[in-house]
């Protein structure tokens, strides 16, 4: 199982992970970027058609910010504007 999250404290808005992953990142009006499964949590598996998205994603982040794990996450949960 696959599992992500973004780490807002680092993100820095530059606007690269929706277009990498579209099903998995979103933007908060502030441009900062969560993980559209779940609000953030990490918690949610990520489907395996969008793994190979969600690789893209990571490796495209330019903070390192996208974290991947194949253990759920427990983070604040993030409202969507
Ligand atoms: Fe933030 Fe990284 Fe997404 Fe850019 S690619 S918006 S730094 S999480």
């Amino acid at each position: 199982a696959t599992y992500t999250m973004v780490d807002r404290s680092t993100c820095i808005a530059c606007g690269a992970c929706n277009p990498t992953a579209p099903g998995l990142f979103e933007y908060t009006e502030d441009g900062l970027s969560y993980a559209l499964l779940d609000g953030n949590e990490g918690i949610t598996e990520v489907p395996e058609e969008l793994v190979e998205d969600l690789e893209d994603a990571v490796e495209g982040c330019p903070t390192d910010s996208i974290k991947m794990s194949d253990m759920p996450f427990h983070c604040q949960r993030v409202e969507a504007s």
